[in-house]
């Protein structure tokens, strides 16, 4: 079997024009969204090391810089946090794992006009490239999408490049967890695992790195987790302090909500968290048959049919309110009891 084999027919022609789109371009900007999670990162590592593959000039950028349970990872070049200090002046973005400009970093939406751009993402949306759009909610992750331009474009699935795809990959399926872990994740996972990547020690960095700080944090919040709903709504919320009084970062509290998912009888777990003064934000992750990216964009969020979030302008009290008012909604409209 050749390598492009991998490539499932439902996602060759994607692949196809994405190469081309990137053929096409130099001086390459290379983000994810803002805040970015172990599929962005993966994804937008991946793209820096086809674009190098390519022998284009590209940056990595994330204004936030990394979280740290991803410092593990070896990427293709230094993330910029600031356009300011580019090393160039770029022609083009390649946006990954994010569809909407406000998703993105403030400091890049106000450039992104300058820009032609080439956008990859597995959230529903219609996408914001100029150049080219590949926006596939099938896949599990954007770095899925990312792996089979690279294999379209006979570029080896290994070393870094594996490790990246991987991270992505383990990141939004929840480590082969979800139901988005399907054939295709599988067969591409063992062509990594083929190439000499360690599924286990990645998991191993990305997940067996706590602070005693974020176990204290998590114990905090855990006694604080509610039912609601006859036990079928699982609520927490957290407050900007909890994060400050135990020297968390919110990327400290990355999984939280999956684990009040565990509780018997329980449809959707939701966690909301103070980011700023009168500004919250809420992740949900719901039971196979309840629709969570319902209830997330009817509040102007979005994310997956089991796994949403999104950002309420309100102050905790009432963004309590109105997140149970809409998760209790969806699941009438669902007659779930
Ligand atoms: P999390 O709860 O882990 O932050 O996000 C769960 C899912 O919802 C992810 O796919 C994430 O990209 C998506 N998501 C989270 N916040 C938002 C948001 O504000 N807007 C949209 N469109 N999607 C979001
Ligand atoms: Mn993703």
């Amino acid at each position: 079997m050749s390598p492009t084999d991998l490539i499932p027919p439902l996602y060759r022609e994607g692949a196809s024009r994405i190469a081309s789109a990137l053929g096409e371009v130099n001086n390459i900007l290379v983000a994810g969204h803002a805040d970015p999670d172990g599929d962005a990162i993966g994804a937008a590592a991946a793209a820096g090391h086809i674009s190098r593959f390519l022998g284009k000039k590209f940056m990595l950028y994330s204004r936030t810089g990394l979280p740290r349970s991803l410092a593990f990872l070896s990427l293709p070049g230094v993330v910029y946090s600031s356009l300011e200090h580019s090393p160039f002046s770029p022609c083009g973005a390649v946006l990954l794992d994010c569809n909407e400009a406000h998703r993105l970093d403030q400091e890049l939406t106000h450039y992104l006009p300058k820009l032609v751009t080439i956008n990859v993402d597995h959230h529903p949306g219609k996408g914001m490239g100029t150049s080219a759009n590949w926006i596939f909610p099938q896949a599990a992750a954007t770095s899925q999408l990312v792996a089979y331009v690279a294999l379209h474009l006979g570029i080896p699935l290994s070393g870094a490049l594996a490790d990246a795809v991987a991270v992505g990959l383990i990141t939004d399926t929840g480590g082969f967890r979800h139901n988005n872990t399907d054939a295709d994740v599988l067969r591409l996972t063992a062509h990594l695992v083929e190439t000499g990547c360690n599924i286990s020690l990645l998991r191993d960095f990305l997940e067996n790195d706590w602070s005693l700080e974020r176990l204290r944090l998590w114990a905090t919040l855990m006694s604080r987790v509610r039912l609601e709903r006859d036990n079928t709504v699982a609520f927490c919320f957290a407050m900007a302090d909890d994060l400050r009084k135990n020297h968390c970062l919110k990327e400290d509290l990355e999984g939280f909500v999956e684990h009040l998912r565990r509780l018997r009888g329980v449809r959707v777990a939701a966690l909301l968290l103070e980011t700023s003064q009168g500004t919250c934000k809420f992740s949900l992750r719901s039971a196979e048959t309840s629709n969570a990216f319902a209830m997330a964009s009817a509040l102007g969020g979005g994310g997956h049919i089991n796994a949403a979030g999104g950002t309420l302008r309100l102050a905790p009290e009432q963004a309590e309110n109105v997140l149970l008012a809409a998760i209790c909604g969806q699941l009438d409209e669902e007659k779930i009891s």
